[in-house]
């Protein structure tokens, strides 16, 4: 009966991970494919010197923030790093919206963690939904004016793979001037480099941009993420992030992901899952029964299908798992698949074909 009141009704966050390990108690061989959560298929090797392990890290260290700031195109003091972008979407909330009084905006279909962060937090969340062609809807945004103290933009957006126009996020951005954050979110953006708005953080001054190692580098599983914004933006995120925020490894790892040899890497490694989205797009678009949904500025790609729970049902029987998002503001029947490695992409056609082969 201590438990807040805002978290009685709340049902954790259904991370790909939380959705299908419990289940997965199958003892056969068979190795699962996880294609659902928008990690790299790609393993890096990257060492880790346990001599460092007895202190305490530091909470903002410059071997990360120098070359990530350098990487991105703005200086040290506009750049705080968190474990993950994740842990950056609640610091936002936290520092800037009063629980019980003040709200955030989201754009559905869009990221989950926005709405979840405040409803932890016992914030509001207000939604303006995405256009059918999946655009913001700038007028229904504007309506929140003095009503809302972040309105997040997703761009790329998940899960819908389409790159918001940045006239629309410049017109965002000046409407809320004075009144609220605007934070874009641009975790896939090494997909889609052009789109960038990292370098518009001294025009506009309620600009705030996420990013994340998770994706484009590989490295979901050290939970590094970024947080660009002014220098007084970044000066009330450190009043209530973590004493000790970036474990060692991670500053490890996060310094040589970031080296020119690690950003050469993943350079390389973006192209490999371009060529091989654009090969998985167009076997998919083949398909009579699927039919491709939103665009593919990320690494994913969201179909609808008639028969998607059949479908969903099959590939799970084979330990094919993919991301049912059908749950989503107008995503009725749609799945997203994250691009995986050439065997994966192969043997996930290879699965699909063989569902709607037993279907006619
Ligand atoms: N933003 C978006 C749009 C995402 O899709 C994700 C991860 N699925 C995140 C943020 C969280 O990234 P991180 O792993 O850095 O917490």
């Amino acid at each position: 009966k201590l438990v807040c009141e805002n978290l009685k009704a709340l049902v954790p966050y259904e991370s790909a991970r939380r959705l299908f390990a419990a289940s997965d108690n199958n003892q056969d061989a068979q190795v699962p494919v996880w294609l659902n959560a928008n990690e790299s298929p790609f393993a890096n090797e990257y060492s880790i010197d346990s001599d460092l392990l007895n202190r305490y890290p530091d909470c903002q260290p410059s071997a990360v923030i120098k070359p990530y700031a350098s990487y991105a195109g703005v200086n040290n003091k506009q750049l705080l790093v968190s474990r993950g972008a994740d842990e950056g979407i609640e610091l936002l909330i936290r520092a800037f919206c009063t629980p019980g009084k003040d709200s955030i905006l989201i754009c559905p279909p869009t990221y989950g963690m926005y709405a979840i962060s405040a409803e932890t937090c016992n914030v509001g969340v207000d939604v303006a939904l995405l256009k059918p062609d999946f655009s913001l809807d700038i007028e229904a945004i504007k309506t929140f004016k003095d009503k809302v103290n972040i309105v997040f933009i997703c761009s790329p957006n998940n899960p819908t793979g389409t790159s918001v126009a940045p006239q629309q996020i410049e017109q965002v951005l000046n409407h809320f001037a004075d009144s609220a954050l605007v934070v874009v979110d641009e975790a896939y953006i090494e997909f889609d480099a052009t789109c960038t708005f990292a370098t518009k953080l001294a025009e506009y001054p309620n600009l705030v941009i996420l990013r994340t190692l998770s994706k484009a580098f590989a490295l979901a599983g050290i939970r590094c993420g970024f947080t660009l914004a002014n220098e007084a933006i970044i000066h009330t995120l450190l009043k209530v992030i973590a004493p000790y925020p970036m474990p060692q490894p991670v500053a490890q790892i996060a310094e040589q992901a970031l080296s020119a040899k690690g950003l050469a890497l993943m350079t390389l490694q973006v192209e490999t899952i371009s060529d091989e989205k654009a090969k998985l797009k167009q076997a998919l678009s083949n398909f009579p029964g699927i039919e491709l949904v939103g665009d593919d500025k990320a690494n994913f790609i969201l179909f609808r299908s008639a028969q998607k729970q059949a479908l969903m049902d099959f590939l799970v029987s084979h330990k094919m798992f993919i991301r049912d998002q059908s749950k989503q503001r107008n995503l009725a029947n749609c799945l997203r698949i994250t691009v995986g490695n050439v065997e994966q992409n192969q043997h996930l056609l290879s699965l699909i074909k063989q569902f709607f082969a037993s279907q006619s």
